[in-house]
């Protein structure tokens, strides 16, 4: 039943109409027989998620209660750590590393029974809008083999497309959990910061990053939120509140006096026509179901992606240093005459890709003394000034919207060389982790002039993430109805079933 929605492999879990074992077994065979092409695992874990599902198995047996989605089956996106199990970030030089220890996410995934299948490929440290720069070679688009499935966390993006897992984490710094579900027809959420834990979760920039779920559904993504979120104290910017009621929220499917703010900003110009009327087609559905539509300006989100460049390179030229050539993963150059900085330097000049470097030169730059001020300094004060600009926002609506992404997915190439071009993907959904507040991608139908999926974003203001699935659930509902079937059975099959 790989086909169908975690929701649904749940209840027939439930059931007893089949085991996990069995549904954990037709995910793996599904992943051997179309993997080679999509390449959306750099791991798959057979024997620890076939071990995981018998232990569910047997629990449900003893008519032990279980969590919703237990027995269900998650593809992992290889930032987070898992005990044991290779963990490289999409890098060279954590290859071979296996963490000892479980990220909070894998010990709350674990604990409500929902199995592993393995790590996903990622562009290196999360850097990336394509997993063109995963050392380990990129991930391809189900829907056309030919292009990225979005980045960084195109793998997780492309194993739900692709029906290898009905289920998958991701991370989003900048737009990595959104964009490549927009460009693969998938549902993606990043959280409000602070709602999921970091523990664990391997830091590129630790102010933007957050963690969150990837789904077929705007339910199943609802369902594996409440699965994930929550205070954790070994997580300094973890919020102690409780989590927003998501999966409440994705059953209402009513927007009623809803006010829904269209950014001017963010649905301008630079939008392919294409993607432009799938979002003015989503809006009027939701104009249908009752909802009122404001228009809201956000002036200082021009802003956004400059800023961007310079706090997450910063941070993450911090963050990097870690990896020194003496605590994780690899070490070259080690002949028991040169010196550590000498074999730091040649482990940090293998290890490291393109991207990575090309970050760390920026941020250690914009961090130097005599520029601090100027670069950094100047930043944080835009993300002030576009945090301004969605409490404004958020006066005058419950939600705001815009398209995720300003095209479909590219080809693999077309932009690898080109970093502006790359960085540019992101601009509509960089805001929303300046501000740390929540933001959903989901599918809103096929650009006429390409066929490829167009993603719609809804933003909810900090710690109401409910909101953004009510809209959400509401939309795909009202979609649904439209097409007669969900958008991913009109991508292109991949191999045998
Ligand atoms: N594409 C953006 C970047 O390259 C965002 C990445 C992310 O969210 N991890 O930084």
């Amino acid at each position: 039943m790989i086909h169908s929605t975690a929701a649904e492999m749940a209840t027939k879990l439930a059931a007893g109409e089949i085991s996990s074992v069995e549904l954990t077994q037709q995910h793996l065979d599904r992943i051997s027989v179309v993997d080679g092409q999509v390449h959306a695992f750099l791991y798959v874990d057979t024997e620890g998620a076939l071990s995981q599902a018998a232990a569910v198995d047997a629990k449900r047996v003893a008519g032990e209660k279980l969590s919703p989605l237990a027995g269900v089956p998650l593809a992992l996106k290889d930032v987070l750590t898992q005990k044991g199990i290779p963990t490289t970030c999409g890098s060279k030089i954590l290859e071979g590393w296996r963490p000892p220890y479980d990220s909070t996410i894998v010990s709350k995934l674990k604990s409500a029974g929902i199995v592993i299948l393995g790590k996903t490929n990622m562009d290196e440290f999360a850097m990336g809008s394509s997993t063109e720069n995963s050392a380990y070679g990129p991930s391809h688009n189900p829907w056309d083999l030919t292009r990225i499935p979005g980045g960084s966390g195109g793998g997780s993006a492309a194993s739900l497309a692709a029906f290898e897992a009905p289920l998958a984490m991701g991370t989003d710094t900048g737009g990595s959990i959104r964009q490549p579900a927009a460009v693969t027809g998938t549902v993606g959420v990043k959280p409000t910061y602070g709602g999921v834990s970091r523990y664990g979760l391997v830091a590129f920039s630790s102010s933007l990053d957050q963690a969150g779920p990837c789904a077929r559904t705007v339910l199943d993504a609802a369902l594996l939120h409440e699965a994930i979120a929550g205070y954790d104290p070994r997580d300094s910017t973890s919020i102690n509140a409780p989590v927003p009621a998501v999966v409440a929220a994705a059953k209402k499917l009513d927007v009623k006096g809803m006010k829904i703010g269209i950014v001017k900003e963010l649905s301008g110009d630079g939008y392919q026509a294409g993607v432009r009327s799938r979002f003015d087609e989503a809006i009027e559905e939701l104009v249908n179901a009752g909802a009122e539509i404001v228009e809201v300006s956000c002036p200082n989100f021009e802003y956004a992606l400059a800023a961007y460049y310079l706090i997450a390179p910063s941070e993450a030229s911090s963050n990097l240093a870690r990896f020194d050539s003496m605590r994780y993963g690899i070490r070259v150059g080690d002949d028991g005459v040169r010196g550590a900085e000498e074999v730091m330097k040649m482990t940090r000049e293998v290890g490291f890709g393109k991207e990575v470097k090309r970050r760390i030169i920026l941020g250690t730059y914009a961090l130097s003394s005599g520029y601090y001020d100027a670069y950094y300094g100047s930043a944080q004060k835009v993300r002030t000034l576009i945090t301004q600009d969605f409490a404004a926002a958020f006066s005058k609506a419950d939600v705001l919207v815009s398209p995720t992404c300003p095209t479909t997915a590219f080809k693999i190439g077309e932009k690898s060389d080109d970093p502006l071009a790359m960085y540019l993907n992101d601009i509509a959904t960089i805001p929303v982790n300046m501000a740390g507040i929540g933001g959903m991608s989901l599918p809103v139908g096929l650009a006429p002039e390409d066929g490829l999926p167009v993603g719609f974003q809804i933003m909810s203001p900090a710690m109401k993430d409910d909101l953004m699935y009510q809209v959400g659930g509401t939309l795909e509902a009202a979609l649904l109805r439209k097409w007669g079937s969900p958008i991913l059975s009109n991508a292109p099959a991949l191999g045998a079933n």
